[in-house]
């Protein structure tokens, strides 16, 4: 994989990684928000419901109790003040117009009588004292049997001679049904009674633990009941709260749901997207990579012989000398000329010289190892380096010479004897102190190759190159 085919791969997953980030912190984000307003929402809704159901029993009621104070028989009953009388009078009526309380007081507001077993008694005169302030306004008021929904009416005949307190009981089977219409759940307390109403003893919890006030929840943690105080007609002396709660468990679950849909669809479609702009840049840049790999190969190796060429083999060279010099180690670098080779092409053609060099190049291929350096130098000409002490050089190249002189080369019906002058240079760092150049080394090798061409040709002549002098020596 080229570094460009790499970097686009990162990138690739970078832009995944970002969008499924940027997909979980916006759909946190958005549910965080969202949630509150659709908490906000059921909850103005579920106010405005309770609102208008309670005005809705006050109007039904209100009509109720005007049938019962203005029978003239009862009027007159009320202004005798006698109980017992009015206790009979009053079970007939309120029955007769479907109340739930009804509470009759003197003009002072003194308890006469009561229908409804919830309030059996009112001798000091709690609930009227809490009602005469505002006698237009119903009122909320617990009392020792529950929640009512309380107002007052003046009885006259035709001077007030008492009052009636109609009320609707506010018990939990209201409240369910309201809960069951708004999907809110509804907690009324009394301070001062010590009880109080929930629909939903979770929410109850949330609210009795106080975390109803708490106003931001921390960054990551989220939200289960958003929870408002609801002010009715307001309620007397702070005694009784209610509470308005939306459980958000159930938006949550969905919001999941969806985001988590969401979520997968958005990274298949990423990733699909991803993968399809891959292998299309992958088809549009691949010719350039084998380009750029057809013109490196060509750039480093020799077109007829397949070895690397002159440029490259000088680098390898290079590389290898430092790494003797280095390490200390001995160090040799040799020329390699075929004998007459122009004979060759003169008397077999220029197509039997190619084919012989290019044996010539595999055939000392096949014999050095593979971490030898190994290059064609010029048109007939080779060059080898590598680490080998003087002995093994020795036998080395003597070698190396036999398996091209010591085997005819054959051209479709024709033997064609050859045979190879080398001159090598020979160095061992660790005798040897001075400052050396390739450049230097592959003067001395050729005139080595000079030697052994002079001398008669295929044979090796080393040039050994110690700190005491230079020493030409022959092998043949
Ligand atoms: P010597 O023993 O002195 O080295 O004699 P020589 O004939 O080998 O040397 P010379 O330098 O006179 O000739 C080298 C010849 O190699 C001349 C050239 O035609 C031939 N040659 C160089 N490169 C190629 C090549 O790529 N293909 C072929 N067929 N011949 C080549
Ligand atoms: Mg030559
Ligand atoms: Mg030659």
């Amino acid at each position: 994989m080229t570094s460009f085919s790499r970097l686009i791969y990162w990138l690739c997953i970078a832009l995944i990684s970002v969008t499924t980030c940027a997909i979980l912190l916006s759909g946190w984000w958005i549910g965080q928000r969202y949630s509150e307003a659709v908490a906000e929402q059921q909850i103005n809704r579920a106010d405005y419901f309770l609102q208008g159901f309670l005005e809705s029993e006050q109007a039904l009621h209100t009509t109720a109790v005007k049938g019962v104070i203005t029978d003239f028989g009862f009027r007159r009953t009320v202004a005798d003040g006698d109980p017992d009388t009015i206790a009979s009078m009053l079970d007939n009526h309120a029955q007769r117009v479907g109340l739930d309380l009804l509470l009759i007081t003197d003009r002072d507001g003194q308890f006469l009588s009561s229908y409804g077993s919830l309030i059996d008694d009112d001798s000091d005169g709690r609930v009227y004292q809490l009602l005469k302030d505002t006698p237009d306004r119903p009122h909320l008021i617990a009392l020792q049997n529950g929640f009512y929904w309380l107002y007052l009416s003046s009885i006259k005949a035709p001077h007030i001679v008492g009052y009636a307190i109609a009320g609707t009981a506010v018990d939990i089977d209201k409240l369910n049904h309201i809960q069951s219409l708004t999907g809110v759940d509804l907690s009324i307390y009394s301070n001062m009674m010590g009880y109080a109403l929930n629909t939903s003893p979770q929410v109850a919890r949330f609210i009795e633990n106080g975390e109803h006030d708490t106003l931001v929840p921390s960054p990551w943690e989220r939200q289960r009941f958003i929870s408002r105080q609801i002010n009715i007609n307001d309620l007397p002396r702070g005694d009784i709260k209610l509470y308005m709660t939306a459980d958000l468990s159930d938006f949550h679950r969905q919001f999941d749901r969806f985001s988590i849909n969401m979520l997968i669809v958005t990274f298949l479609l990423v990733t699909l997207i991803t993968i399809a702009s891959l292998l299309v840049s992958r088809r549009m840049v691949m010719p350039f990579e084998n380009l750029q790999k057809k013109l490196l190969h060509r750039a480093s190796f020799d077109h007829l012989t397949g070895i690397h060429n002159r440029l490259t083999v000088s680098e390898l060279c290079q590389r290898s000398l430092a790494e003797s010099q280095r390490a200390e180690k001995p160090f040799f670098i040799a020329l390699l000329d075929l004998d007459h080779f122009k004979a060759v092409n003169d008397s077999h053609g220029h197509t039997a010289g190619d084919m012989v060099l290019s044996e010539v190049a595999q055939r000392l291929k096949s014999s050095l190892r593979n971490y030898d350096v190994l290059g064609r130098y010029g048109g007939e000409e080779f060059i080898i380096a590598g680490q080998l002490s003087a002995n093994d050089c020795r036998h080395n190249l003597l070698r190396i010479k036999d398996v091209i002189s010591g085997e005819l080369f054959s051209y479709k019906d024709k033997r064609i004897d050859m045979t190879l002058s080398i001159g090598a240079c020979f160095i061992d760092f660790a005798d040897f102190s001075g400052e050396v150049t390739l450049q230097r080394l592959i003067e001395w090798a050729d005139q080595a190759l000079y030697k052994a061409k002079s001398e008669g040709r295929d044979r090796v002549v080393i040039h050994h190159c110690q700190s005491a002098g230079m020493q030409m020596e022959t092998l043949d």
